[in-house]
Order: structure tokens, then sequence, then C-alpha cells
């Protein structure tokens, strides 16, 4: 297993942590707490020396001891350590690296849900999700997993950092990418460091790449909780409006997706709700951490565009915020890229071409008198990433559509047929390499396959049923 020191007493040399067999550092960003804490911050001439010697940089926020834990400073914590941590990965030469926030101390459930989520949530508006990791114990990484507050490495797996510390065993082996195993031993050049355990190439950032994890922050019908399938477009939810939209569209074709923001941050339930008093209704809810729910079904009209004719022609998706008017009503990483793939798998659904705007995407505030989809909208400050990301899931999903594949039916089926007649050996160009059936083997191979599944090739069934008379045949040969 591939390791990774880290320390905070001071910095070993690249050449001494090389030596030592360790593939790389994960190194403090935060200020010292304490004077002895001379590993703290990493600087740009140590993260060059690393890199000559070849080893890799994972970075990690702690400036926070026991009793006063960064993450119970909660959502303005989160933020102003987020944008800290930003600038000082700017000033090292590692401009899109991502980080651990630690969460150094046994956190309960209840100060995760009560204050400590919020700490990360905010941590994502400012770096992204794709940056933002997570240390602590094997509960808390999976917590944060949950709540889509981690980066994504591959499905199933979050950029997280387990330490045994508080973990009974736990070592996340299967969800997170770093376990920590041993704490304040003697390392390279004399100095106390922690030995930790690699469970994923995407642990760090690379010398010469953007350190951002490679897999797609979310990766489509892996994911549990966005979509029951991308390719059926369904909805994880569906919670039908019972009032407020028009049952069919009028005689309309759909031709264009609307956005729209809640300025609220609900969740599928919640926005059911508001649309029981206030006259309005939308196809599609994108929840804060990337769930999609269907109230309206595409083939009725919603009443989410504030014009007859524009609703009964389009398809409306809301996104949840994730903060607040006090935030300036941000959304997450998460709904944005949930949001932006269910607008290119309606695209391919309903046959309205790759995702533009203006002309098959286009925004609320269009026709309505109002700023909807805000930050969501042309010209603001998500509408690019979320315009690429449903181009990007579009042709991945045409991709996926379209592809050929490399056998037609037609071929199957003769390639069956020649496996009946004359078994399934072939030459390199494909033609059966027939010289008659081995009596012993195909004996053997239909009766295991008889047990096993209950079926077998013609060639097996006659060969077991005649199985005395050409044992007869063969002794009769041997024989004369
Ligand atoms: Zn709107």
């Amino acid at each position: 297993m591939a390791t990774v020191i880290d320390f905070s007493a001071g910095f070993p040399s690249g050449k001494a942590i090389k030596a030592a067999g360790h593939i790389g550092v994960v190194s403090y960003i935060s200020p010292p707490r304490e004077s002895w804490m001379k590993a703290k911050p990493l600087t740009k001439a140590k993260v060059d020396e690393y890199r000559a010697a070849g080893l890799r940089i994972a970075t990690v926020w702690q400036y926070g001891g026991a009793d006063t834990p960064d993450a119970m400073r909660g959502a303005a914590g989160g933020r102003a350590d987020a944008q800290a941590a930003k600038k000082k990965l700017d000033e090292i030469g590692m401009p899109d690296a991502p980080v651990f926030f630690a969460v150094d101390f046994d956190i309960s459930l209840q100060q995760w849900n009560g204050t400590a989520v919020n700490y990360f949530r905010a941590a994502v508006e400012v770096l992204g999700r794709d940056r933002v990791g997570i240390y602590g114990h094997s509960k808390v990484v999976h917590w944060a997993m949950e709540d889509g507050v981690v980066a994504v490495v591959e499905p199933g797996r979050v950029l997280g950092w387990v330490t045994k510390s508080w973990s009974e065993g736990v070592t996340g082996s299967d969800y997170a990418v770093l376990y920590q195993r041993e704490h304040n031993v003697a390392g390279p050049d004399g100095i106390q460091i922690d030995v930790n355990d690699a469970y994923h190439r995407d642990w760090s950032s690379t010398p010469g790449d953007s350190g951002a994890p490679s897999a797609p922050a979310v990766a489509g019908d892996f994911k549990q909780g966005v979509m029951r399938s991308w390719s059926k477009c369904e909805a994880w939810v569906t919670k039908l409006m019972n009032k407020h939209t028009t049952p069919g569209r009028g005689g309309k074709q759909i031709k264009y997706i609307v956005r729209h923001h809640n300025a609220g941050i609900l969740s599928i339930d919640q926005i059911w709700d508001v649309w029981q008093q206030r006259q309005a209704s939308a196809h599609y809810q994108v929840d804060r951490l990337g769930m999609v729910g269907q109230l309206v079904w595409d083939s009725d009209t919603a009443w989410h565009a504030a014009d007859t004719v524009r609703n009964q022609e389009s398809i409306g998706i809301e996104h949840a915020n994730s903060g607040g008017a006090n935030l300036d009503w941000p959304i997450s990483d998460a709904t944005i890229e949930e949001g932006a793939h269910l607008a290119a798998a309606l695209c391919l659904k309903h046959g309205l071409g790759r995702p533009v705007f203006g002309r098959n995407i286009r925004d609320h505030l269009e026709t309505g008198a109002t700023s909807c989809p805000f930050h969501l909208a042309d010209g603001g400050k998500y509408h690019r990433k979320w315009m690429e990301r449903a181009q990007y899931w579009y042709d991945a999903m045409r991709r996926a559509t379209t592809e050929t594949p490399k056998e037609t039916p037609v071929t199957d089926y003769s390639r069956l047929l020649l496996d009946q007649i004359a078994g399934p050996g072939r030459t390199p160009d494909g033609a059966p390499s027939f010289a008659g059936w081995d009596i012993d083997s195909i004996i053997a191979a239909g009766k295991k396959k008889l047990r096993e599944t209950g079926g077998c090739t013609v060639p097996e069934m006659i060969a077991i049923v005649g199985e005395d008379k050409l044992r007869a045949i063969i002794a009769e040969g041997t024989q004369s």
C-alpha cells in the first residue's frame, strides 16, 4: 500500500521523504496555532522542493485545537477558512488544489447536523465541491459524503481522509481516499510524522496537473439519490401537483427548457407545499444536494413562465438555493451539476438538440417581471458552468445512446447457430474452428451446464442422451 505522511512540527526534506519510500505528503496551509508548529503553513519553496523530488502533495486546513474546532464555527467559519485556503493555494502555486478541512475531534451527529455541515457547505460555495475534502473519524467522513459537501473522486468514494482516532477500526477503505493509521512516529530527518495509507490515486493534486479529481464530480446513474434512471429520464422522487397545472399542452410541442431558482432553500416536498398556496408549478425541482423531483409530467403544462404559450412550449426546471438572501442566493455545485444534467437528458428525450442558450435553453426573466433564475441567468455567475455541464452531459448521453453495438442482432443469431452446431471455438478471422466435437468434454460440459443452469446446447444434449451408444462406438474403434 502506498503511504503518505503528514507533519506539523517541521518539514522533512523531499529527498528524505522519498528515500523513506513515501509517495507524498499532506501539508498544512493554515497558519500555526502554536509556535512549535514549524510546518504550518506550506510555502511555495517547499511545494517546489517536494515536486522536484517527485512527491505528490495534498493540502489540509486546521487551525483550531481540540477545544476550538474550526468546523464548529459553522457557515461563517467555513467561508472564512475556505477563502483563506484559496488565497494561500494561489500564493504557493497550487491554484486548483483541493483541501482537506479537518474535523479533529470526536464530533457527534448532532454537532455535524447542527453546525459543522454548514461549515462545509460554505466551503463548497467558495471553492466548489470538487476542491473540498474532509479529515475526521470514519463516521463524519461518511456524513459528509451523504450530505454531498465533499468532492466525489469516483462513484461511492469521496475526498475523505479517515483518522484512526474515534473510528473504531473502520478505515474508510471503501469510501475514502486516505487512512491515517499511525500517529506521532519518528519520520524522515527525525521529524515526528503521521503515516497514512492511500486508497485511491486521486488523494492529492499531482505535479503538473490541475489537482482536481479526475472523475466527474457526479457520475450519472451511479450516484444514489439524484435520478432513478437518466436514460429513461425518471426522477428520484415523483410528487405530482394536484392543482395549478393544466393537463396536456394545448396542442403545442415542447421546444425548450426554462430555468428557475427557488429564491429559497427548498426540498421537493417544500416546493410542493409552496405551490399549494401560490398559483404556480414547474415540472422539476432540483434540491440543494442535487436530488431531482418531478412535480408535473412532461406531457402536461406547468405554470412557471408567466405566459400561456411559453408554458405550453416549455419544461420548467427549478433549482434550489443553498443559502439565503444574506448569502446572495448561492446554488450548490451539486444542484448546478444535476440541473444541467437533467436539462441535457430532457433535450435528448424530447429531441430538442444540443443545449444552446436562447434556443432550447431559456430563462424565466425573459417573460416574467422577475430576476429569476438570478445567478443562473444568462450572464450570471453560474450561467457558463451550467451551460458547459449541460452540453457535456448532452454529448456524453448522446454518445452512449447512438453508439452502434459491435455485433448486430443478425450476426449474434448466426453466431448462436454456429455455436450450436460447431461449438464456440473460432479461428482468428472468426470462422468456426471445427474438427468435430470431443465426446468426453462435450458430455462433461453439457452435464455441468445442465446442473448449473438447467440448459445446454443441442450437440451437448444429443451427446448426453446418446452417451452409451457413443461410448460403444468409441470402444469398438479402439478394439479393432
Ligand atoms: Zn422562476
